[in-house]
């Protein structure tokens, strides 16, 4: 064992800090998260800020997690724009929940299609059932509301301590596909590895408040 001292360079275990553990901190709490967890922002131009959902966009960019007050939070006292080495941003924290918004929706569009194609979701409510019997669910979507008829399903997979969604618009923002016949409902998801970037996706969502 080594001295207790902090040295520098290294975390509170004594590890060597590696650039590429790839954690990045939350300008508004200061939590070291994964980026997968955290709202990546970007400029583009001379001052207008820009959300990248999807971390695709280059130059400098800050982190947040999708948490109305951590975006906040991470305007004030000019945080976000000497991170981003800007004299001022043109944009507001609402513009930027509601970005972030729109670009979450559409990347859950996008995998959820994907996630359905390879047969994980189960709109059925007998089907979901079997599935959860089967310990094959890993969780549940309500879309639009919850109806009478799913309310001991629902009962069932809290019991069972399946992780539950509730996402109000999810129809309303052109995520109806998947649920074509069945209008507003449940989804349930039975994932792999390959549709694991999906529940993130819908964990952000979440953590994000309805404009
Ligand atoms: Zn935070």
């Amino acid at each position: 064992m080594g001295s207790m001292k902090r040295q520098r360079g290294r975390n509170h275990d004594g590890q060597r800090r590696r650039r590429g553990d790839g954690l990045r901190r939350c300008l508004g709490c200061g939590k070291t998260l994964a980026p997968s967890v955290l709202l990546r922002l970007t400029v583009s131009g001379e001052a207008e800020l820009k959300v990248d959902v999807a971390r695709k966009m280059g130059g400098r960019g800050a982190h947040v997690c999708y948490h109305g007050p951590c975006i906040e939070a991470a305007f004030r006292k000019r945080r976000l724009a000497r991170l981003l080495r800007v004299k001022r941003l043109d944009a507001k924290p609402d513009v930027i929940v509601e970005q972030a918004r729109e670009q979450l929706l559409a990347l859950a569009q996008w995998r959820l299609s994907r996630v359905r194609l390879m047969g994980k979701i189960v709109t059925r409510s007998s089907r979901i059932v079997e599935a959860m019997s089967a310990g094959d669910l890993v969780y549940l979507v309500v879309v639009g509301g919850i109806l009478k008829k799913d309310a001991s399903l629902l009962a069932t997979a809290l019991n069972r301590g399946i992780p539950i969604y509730k996402i109000a618009s999810f129809a309303s923002e052109g995520l109806s596909s998947p649920l074509e016949d069945n209008g507003p409902g449940l989804l349930g998801l039975r994932l792999g590895a390959t549709a694991a970037s999906l529940e993130q996706v819908l964990k952000n969502l979440v953590g994000i408040p309805n404009a």
